[in-house]
């Protein structure tokens, strides 16, 4: 990157050139998911952008500079400014920065801790909390423990939104080796997922798409289950099992290149640790 800079400001001779090649250096963007729901892009993570007569509810601040970036840049898209800021779970990528948003109301299931980076909740809920807010209704569903343990979906109404943090995204792999979760429970939260009522599929990484989706990542996460098992008990390396283990049905999956080795890895140590492999 610095020497694109580096380059760039030869080439241009100018001052303004290297500052627009900084400012590309993090892609940001707010974008329509339906209706008054946007998505809010930050690289590769996302958050959720709803306007409603009362104001602009947000689910998940990212990072304090994207906060800060999406507060400045609301006008996009409304003059209505931010009450409400809903978090899907409170890891770092994802939650961080809130104060930067400055919502008097701020919703985190129970499992969060007292203050998401420095942010207070003001409510909280168990299992499942209903909300109307200036015309919209937001469905709040704790998805159990898994990926983490304070892990909520959001759905928004008219629009029949679904914002699903980290546990699925439509047609993308599972993150690496699936990290510090029980891969169990996470298949857990997919079914979850499963059986909540919305359409469009809105999620905190990778593109859009619809509810079905879900059903297709937890075929996926079940399969490699099956067969990374199956080639443990078999006596196979992991080395082996990911050779052999190449999920074809999802070539076109975002991630399939890198992740699906890494899928792989990770699903043998659950299988292992969790004493699967007899
Ligand atoms: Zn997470």
């Amino acid at each position: 990157m610095k020497k694109l800079l580096t380059k760039l400001a030869f080439a241009a001779g100018s001052f303004a050139m290297l500052t627009t090649a900084q400012a590309a250096d993090v892609k940001r963007a707010i974008t329509k998911v339906a209706g008054d729901v946007y998505r809010f892009q930050n690289n590769f993570n996302y958050s959720l952008v709803t306007i409603t007569d009362d104001g602009v509810v947000v689910v998940d601040p990212i990072n304090a500079e994207a906060a800060t970036w999406l507060k400045a840049n609301l006008n996009q898209i409304t003059d209505k400014s931010i009450t409400h800021l809903i978090y899907s779970h409170s890891h770092g990528g994802h939650a961080s920065g809130g104060a930067a948003l400055g919502a008097a109301n701020v919703i985190a299931q129970k499992n969060a801790r007292e203050a998401i980076d420095g942010v207070k909740p003001t409510m909280r809920f168990d299992e499942a909390k209903t909300m109307e807010i200036g015309g919209k209704t937001f469905e709040m569903t704790y998805l159990g423990a898994g990926h983490g343990d304070d892990l909520i979906a959001v759905i928004v109404r008219p629009e029949n939104v679904g914002f699903i943090t980290d546990v699925a995204a439509p047609k993308r792999l599972p993150f690496k080796t699936m990290p510090s979760s029980s891969v169990d429970a996470w298949i857990d939260q997919v079914k979850k997922v499963q059986t909540l009522d919305f359409e469009h599929f809105a999620p905190a990484h990778g593109n859009i798409g619809v509810k079905a989706d879900t059903d297709d990542v937890l075929k996926y996460m079940t399969t490699l289950r099956a067969e990374v098992l199956a080639g443990l008990k078999a006596g196979k390396s992991v080395e082996d099992l990911q050779a052999s283990i190449t999920m074809d049905e999802y070539k076109d999956w975002a991630q399939y290149e890198v992740w699906r080795p890494l899928n792989v890895q990770g699903m043998a140590e659950y299988l292992v640790k969790a004493g699967k492999v007899k």
